[in-house]
């Protein structure tokens, strides 16, 4: 296997950007795709985040319309990348930014929960590359500021989930306005049915490329199961969060409304918490994001959707507060933890109910998850009956003191981990 990315093709203004963002080596999957993607093949690409599959489709479409040389024009996109989410466009719109620094390529991004003028300006700018989630996209085909008959490569990331998402009927109309003689890539992170039925529909000819592990579970995430039932969850989240391991956790519910009372309860036990999900307006859920990033806030209580994709360094920890409704969404979740070859911890809560779940999951990752025993539970309960005493006691006197003590010891807290 080709070990550079100059040996794969990469051109110089490429190589230098990839030098400065710290990209070594090509990962397995950019090894494999990029001299055939700029070669003009169509890729079937079954991969999940995390593999560098971005900076696989990314660079050689970025070069090839670097090498055409041809200036952008107004509404006409050259390019476009469909993502299922904001969160997952506005990442690859970063990544492709810092990729194509050292040139003078244009790309943009739009989704909808925001204003779409400053969208629309862009557009009219002209840009080389377009990221976009579905619906925006379609409701600005029809008002008439884009034109997708320019289009050379198209990029359908994450398929799965837009399928999932309800997305396809949408990807459809999209991929009937492209030129038939367009590039495509298709990349998912499972191979359904609906999956394969689109790629049949999308793709001419493609080279598959699969990088999904053999065990859909990351390997080294020590994964663990805690039974007890839904009333005590808010307690042991508590205790689990006193984990001395623990620098920065994404905590999983399976609603929206569950989002924001899981968050609000660890706000009022001291944590500093905040919640995303898609009923946060987009500067919101963009804020949480930054807050998290910048270790503003350590605990993340996310759904699904909110968090699929997203790329975070150092999440030392990925809590279920419940279990997903389908399997392959704890393989999602836990994949957020040890990422780029750090280890991670993935404890998952289960209720009673939620059993056959569990199963299902271990089915899947065919794997037995270790469960703690109910003894140790119920100590660790008393123990976090304790804390929370003392942490509501101690929120009585910060509030007593102007709210400064609270914020001292989440700030100390920070710093302890920081050091550590
Ligand atoms: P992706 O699967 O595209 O979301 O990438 C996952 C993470 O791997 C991102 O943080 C990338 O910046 C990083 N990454 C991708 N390719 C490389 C590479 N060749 N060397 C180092 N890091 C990489």
């Amino acid at each position: 296997m080709t070990q550079t990315f100059a040996a794969l093709g990469v051109s110089s203004a490429f190589l230098s950007a990839l030098q400065d963002i710290g990209y070594k080596q090509p990962t397995p999957i950019q090894s494999k795709s990029v001299a055939l993607l700029l070669d003009g093949h169509d890729l079937m690409g079954v991969a999940q985040t995390g593999t560098g599959k971005t900076a696989a489709f990314a660079l050689p479409l970025l070069q090839r319309l670097d090498q055409a040389n041809e200036p952008a024009r107004p509404r006409q996109p050259k390019s476009l990348i469909l993502a299922p989410t904001r969160e997952l466009a506005l990442q690859i719109h970063t990544e492709l930014e810092n990729f194509a620094k050292n040139t003078s390529l244009r790309s943009t991004v739009i989704f909808g929960g925001v204003g779409q003028n400053p969208q629309v300006r862009q557009l009219q700018k002209g840009v080389d590359v377009l990221v976009a989630t579905p619906g925006r996209l379609l409701d600005l085909v029809g008002q008439g500021y884009v034109d997708l008959s320019m289009i050379c490569v198209l990029v359908l990331d994450e398929a799965d989930r837009l399928l999932d998402m309800g997305f396809i009927p949408d990807v459809k109309r999209i991929v009937q306005q492209t030129p038939k003689s367009r590039q495509s890539l298709l990349f998912s992170a499972t191979m359904s049915k609906g999956v394969s039925q689109l790629a049949r529909n999308m793709l001419r000819d493609p080279i598959r490329v699969d990088v999904s592990p053999k065990q859909p579970t990351v390997k080294k995430i020590d994964q663990r199961v805690i039974m007890v039932e839904n009333p005590d969850k808010l307690e042991v989240l508590q205790t689990l969060l006193h984990d001395e391991s623990l620098s920065r956790a994404i905590v999983f519910t399976r609603t929206k409304h569950g989002a924001n009372k899981v968050a609000k309860k660890l706000c009022a036990a001291g944590v500093s918490a905040d919640a995303i999900h898609g009923n946060k307006s987009q500067s919101a859920r963009q804020r949480a994001l930054a807050d998290f990033k910048k270790g503003r806030t350590w605990v993340l209580v996310a759904t699904d959707i909110a968090a699929r994709g997203l790329d975070i360094e150092g999440v030392s920890h990925v809590i279920n507060f419940e279990l997903p409704h389908e399997p392959e969404g704890y393989v999602h979740r836990i994949g957020r933890t040890g990422r780029a070859g750090a280890s991670g911890v993935a404890w998952s809560l289960v209720d009673p109910s939620e059993v056959s779940r569990l199963r299902a999951v271990e089915q899947l990752i065919r794997l037995a998850l270790s469960r703690f025993d109910k003894a140790l539970n119920k100590l660790d309960l008393e123990d976090t009956r304790r804390r929370t005493t003392q942490a509501a006691t101690n929120q009585a006197d910060s509030r007593r003191e102007g709210g400064s003590s609270r914020k001292r010891h989440d700030r100390q807290r920070r710093n302890q981990r920081h050091a550590a």
